[in-house]
């Protein structure tokens, strides 16, 4: 059975998009999904996205590849670690507030030296049991990271101050939350405000179909107040609950895989990158490859800017000793000796012009792309993230939609919203490998930008038949019966 980009981007658990841009940055291939890949391409994208694989051969079959799967930990090996938190929601609504008084409440007294310092990440302990928490909120980070296949978050706060419910970067966090899968608790903030209205909050949420626990959904919504530092215990034990319903594990036993959240220059320390270990742990001494960067781990601090041996999965970790500042979602690994990282980090290097190339021209992700899979038998999703200029015409292209039928397409709205495009949209269209259906409106500038650079499609239409029937057109195009 050839491999293709497709069976790789199942086998790895990884967006196929993040194996297509691979492919055109490291060997400058625009490939399509359905491609087939060579056994060492699939290796060099494998070490790139920071998985282990291992090639299933059959005996005697002269080198065949009958299957890949990814390296799995023994069960055994498995043990539980702690829960990788992002904390979204509408801007003034307390993030920063949340993210700094659950970090300040648990800082224990005269350790505080570091709390001035910058951290991209931190980790409380509560009653004996370990939270990270992401220090960058916001959605748009959040897909970012995600369009790069960096998926480090396992659960998500969602802010909604309750005097002021459900705004529009709430709607948006939601749609970006639901589109990762991750699952979401909900922080109703500000309850020391005279103001509040809970009720309002609640039925704000479950117009977004977001149904809380006590109205007999899935959500949790637990009362805090960030400012006051009120609710906080019970937000966490909610959030432990959360984790331990989703047993997150990780095997501490191995050579350690992770994402850099950040890099920076700093004058005395050189190349300083916050790193987060999602399997395995990492140690003074490693040999490791972190996007383009590579290098000895010379010093180790965790968040408290304390010098540190080792970070077990979830420990987020400051490190020095790589050549360069490696990128946000930059995937790195430890290999086994240094040579091998430095002679892959200077492939990459070597193809640095393909990468400001495959910002106009990279990985193919169009209509057309995405229904020529469908071809394969499968039914096949087709994300759609649409913008309108007002509540009407929304509505109408919604129930336009929503009368389209395809025996294999299934078509998923996303998100919708009123206004401009903008890149938020063009981050979850990019994570989810969705197109933007533009009603009436323009693309902001960086917007419009930021979709060349992530190859999302944004189609514009001014008459609503139009959206219908391009979808529709282009489906029977390519989904016509083989002869
Ligand atoms: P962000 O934009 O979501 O990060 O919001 P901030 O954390 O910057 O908070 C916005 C404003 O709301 C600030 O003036 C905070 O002091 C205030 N704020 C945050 N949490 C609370 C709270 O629980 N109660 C009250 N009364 N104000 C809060």
């Amino acid at each position: 059975v050839p491999m293709t980009v497709r069976s790789l981007s199942e086998a790895m658990g990884r967006p196929a998009k993040a194996i297509m841009s691979i492919l055109f940055k490291e060997f400058g291939e625009m490939v399509t999904i359905n491609q087939i890949i060579e056994e060492e391409t699939a290796l060099a994208v494998a070490l790139e996205l920071g998985v282990d694989l291992t090639f299933k051969r059959q005996k005697g079959a002269q080198e065949t590849v009958t299957e890949i799967v990814e390296m799995e930990d023994a069960p055994e090996d498995l043990v539980t670690r702690p829960p990788i938190i992002t904390v979204l929601g509408h801007v003034d609504h307390g993030k920063t507030t949340l993210v700094d008084s659950l970090r300040n409440s648990k800082v224990v007294e005269g350790e505080a030296g570091g709390i001035t310092q910058h951290i991209a990440a931190y980790q409380i302990d509560y009653n004996g049991h370990k939270l990270t928490f992401v220090d960058t909120p916001g959605h748009a980070a959040f897909s970012e990271m995600r369009s790069r296949g960096a998926n480090v978050t396992d659960m998500v706060v969602l802010v909604v101050a309750a005097d002021d419910g459900v705004m529009p970067q709430t709607a948006e966090s939601i749609s970006h939350v639901k589109a990762s899968g991750v699952p979401m608790v909900v922080a109703m903030n500000k309850i020391d405000l005279p103001d509040v209205n809970e009720q309002k909050v609640l039925q704000d949420l479950t117009a977004q179909n977001v149904l809380p626990s006590e109205w007999g959904g899935e959500t949790d919504v637990v009362r805090v107040s960030a400012l006051k530092g009120t609710g906080l215990d019970d937000l966490l034990e909610t959030l432990l609950l959360t984790a331990e319903l989703h047993e997150l594990k990780a095997n501490p036993n191995r050579p350690a895989v992770g994402v850099c959240l950040e890099g920076f220059r700093d004058e005395g320390r050189g190349s300083v990158a916050w790193l987060i270990v999602q399997k395995g742990t990492l140690r003074i001494g490693d040999a490791v490859i972190c996007g383009k960067s590579y290098g000895y781990i010379r010093a180790m601090y965790d968040d408290m800017d304390q010098q540190i041996e080792e970070a077990p999965p979830a420990m987020p970790v400051k490190v020095t000793g790589l050549d360069t500042v490696p990128g946000a979602g930059d995937h790195f690994v430890v290999v086994d000796d240094i040579d091998q990282a430095r002679a892959l980090a200077e492939e990459r290097r070597h193809e640095g012009r393909a990468d400001v190339l495959s910002r106009h021209s990279g990985g193919p992700r169009t209509l057309e792309d995405i229904l020529g899979s469908a071809r394969e038998g499968a039914i096949q999703d087709l994300p759609l993230i649409i913008k309108a200029d007002t509540p009407g015409s929304l509505e109408a292209i919604r129930s336009e939609i929503g009368k389209f039928e395809h025996p294999e397409v299934r078509v998923k709205i996303l998100h919708e919203g009123i206004g401009g495009v903008n890149e938020s949209d063009v981050y979850l269209a990019s994570a989810s490998n969705a197109i933007i259906i533009a009603f009436h409106v323009v693309a902001e500038d960086r917007a419009q930008n930021l979709a060349s650079q992530e190859d999302v499609e944004i189609r514009r239409y001014s008459i609503i038949y139009e959206v219908v029937d391009d979808i529709r057109q282009s489906l029977e195009g390519l989904l016509r019966p083989e002869l």
